[in-house]
């Protein structure tokens, strides 16, 4: 049984390998060549479900479970954007370093030095079983000064609820025990057991 993951981006390859276990997940990217996936649902929850559904689609191997995750930072002062645009809030092909410097300057253009935000994590699990969605989130507040070279994308800027350090600061560690793609992996694994206990029992009414 195959698990594969529905993403090419680096940062999250690299996170949700090390949360699900190195040996079990496979990036999409290992089997077949890159495609483009148009993201254009309105939710977190509709994103996710689309990439994950097109890799399922392409891969075509009824055996697979695919997993996909969108995410992204919402900010108060800004009405909650970026939200589902967050890869692309510097425009179309924008670095993460701009998305970062656009985002802060956005919060300073507020006459605020920072503002409450907070991380939203959507995994969607595709498989023959059916399609599935679970969520996590992380609380903390957004600055206009970027702080440390841990974790990516909008990390330097974020300090989560509870320390005094922004997540670039943070070891990678403590991140891992406290983001939303860790409390949305956490009940994706819950969803991916029990497919598997499906399957281990279908597969043993089926030889009775
Ligand atoms: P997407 O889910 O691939 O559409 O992109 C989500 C974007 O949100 C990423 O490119 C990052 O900019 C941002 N993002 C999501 N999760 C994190 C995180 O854990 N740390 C920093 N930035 C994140």
């Amino acid at each position: 049984m195959k698990i594969v993951l529905a993403t090419s981006n680096k940062g999250k390859v690299k996170e949700i390998l090390e949360l699900l276990g190195n040996d079990s997940v496979i990036p999409y990217t290992d089997l077949l060549d890159e495609f483009e996936i148009v993201e254009d649902g309105n939710t977190f929850q509709e994103n996710a479900l689309i990439k994950a559904r097109a890799v399922y689609n392409v891969l075509n191997d009824e055996s697979a479970i695919v997993i996909a995750d969108d995410s992204g930072i919402s900010v108060d002062v800004l009405g909650g954007a970026p939200g589902i645009y967050s890869a692309r809030y510097g425009g179309q092909n924008a670095s993460a370093q701009d998305n970062l410097v656009t985002l802060m300057n956005a919060i300073k253009a507020c006459a605020v030095g920072s503002s409450k935000a907070h991380y939203t994590a959507a995994i969607a699990i595709v498989s023959r079983e059916g399609e599935r969605c679970v969520h996590g989130w992380m609380y903390g507040k957004a600055l206009t000064v970027p702080k440390g070279q841990n974790g990516f994308g909008y990390d330097p800027m974020f300090i989560p609820d509870g320390f005094t350090q922004t997540l670039g600061e943070l070891p990678n560690e403590v991140k891992k025990g406290l983001s939303h793609r860790s409390k949305a992996l956490n009940l994706a694994k819950i969803l991916i057991d029990q497919i598997k206990e499906q399957r281990i029992y279908a597969g043993s009414a089926a030889t009775k």
